[in-house]
């Protein structure tokens, strides 16, 4: 696996083998791997030519008064593991690469991706995905990947991306890949970290909250309001106080009030301890 810091060297490790055809795969990250992110190398390992791992704790998209300075980070761990699953190239740009003095342009999805499941609007939404999709797009320049993966476990940050790239044209296909989780359910997430052991517990409600509610569908029930209420209860039993717990249409997160056939997300956002954790399932009942 070679490192590489800045986009010239990037691009001209990437030349000979797009000219020969090769297909590349991105898998966009902001680090301090985990099973999650290994499980996107992996795949992209299977399925492509020349894999690429981005490596870029992006600070536009994080709020104020956000832990953009405590996320956590380790290059050299990162760099074993992602070695391990045979990535060939992993760029670590720095932020005089990525926004350089007069930077002023920004790549923006609509209100109707960005707007919703926002919980607390001081520490998300649209100027999150703001960055997100800015930084995304600049990715995908560099790289110009044939190919480029993403998570479940950020389902909206898929759905928005999905829409930037059909938008504007990017010649990229986007897999998004399932949500990667610990034995008791709790998604994979590098802010895991922050957690102490009691918080720890506590954090394996938010997918027991889910399970409910899929549960609940299962059983029969129709109404979002009712799994959301079945999921609602199960935080609360935790002492849990979600931002948000919300079920939207799964492909353009348009609300919806009933189980139609239709897929649908069931989204949470909530604060245990310092750490902001985010789930969701995707519920696809039988046709009614
Ligand atoms: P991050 O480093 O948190 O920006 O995540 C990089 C990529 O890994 C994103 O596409 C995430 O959706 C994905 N990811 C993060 N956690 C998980 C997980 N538990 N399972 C699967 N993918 C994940």
């Amino acid at each position: 696996m070679k490192i590489v810091r800045s986009r010239e060297e990037l691009r001209s490790e990437l030349e000979t083998p797009r000219r020969a055809g090769k297909r590349i795969g991105l898998v966009p990250t902001m680090g301090y791997f985990h099973e999650g992110h290994l499980s996107l190398m992996r795949r992209a390992r299977r399925d492509c030519d020349v894999v690429v791992v981005s490596l870029f704790v992006n600070p536009t998209q994080f709020g104020p008064g956000e832990d953009l300075d405590a996320y956590p980070r380790d290059e050299d761990r990162d760099a074993e593991l992602a070695e391990l699953q045979g990535v060939d190239l992993l760029w670590m740009p720095d932020g005089e690469q990525m926004y350089p003095e007069g930077f002023a342009t920004v790549v923006e999805v609509g209100n109707s991706l960005t707007g919703v499941l926002e919980g607390d609007p001081a520490h998300r939404g649209p100027s999150h995905f703001r960055g997100v999709t800015t930084v995304v797009a600049k990715l995908f320049n560099s790289v110009q990947p044939h190919v480029a993966y993403f998570g479940r476990k950020d389902a909206q940050q898929a759905v928005v991306i999905r829409r930037m790239a059909e938008d504007l044209d990017f010649p990229v296909e986007i897999e998004v890949l399932p949500t990667v989780r610990e034995d008791d359910g709790l998604a994979l997430s590098s802010r895991n970290a922050y957690l102490t052991g009691e918080q720890r517990e506590q954090a394996a409600a938010i997918s027991r909250a889910l399970r409910a509610a899929e549960q609940a569908a299962a059983a029969g029930e129709t109404s979002t309001d009712a799994l959301v209420a079945a999921a609602r209860s199960e935080l609360r039993n935790s002492g849990i106080d979600p931002e948000y717990v919300e079920a939207r249409a799964a492909e353009d997160l348009t609300p919806i009030a009933k189980l139609n056939g239709r897929p649908v997300l069931l989204a949470v956002a909530a604060r245990v301890g310092r750490a902001r954790l985010i789930d969701n399932v995707v519920i696809t009942p039988r046709e009614a």
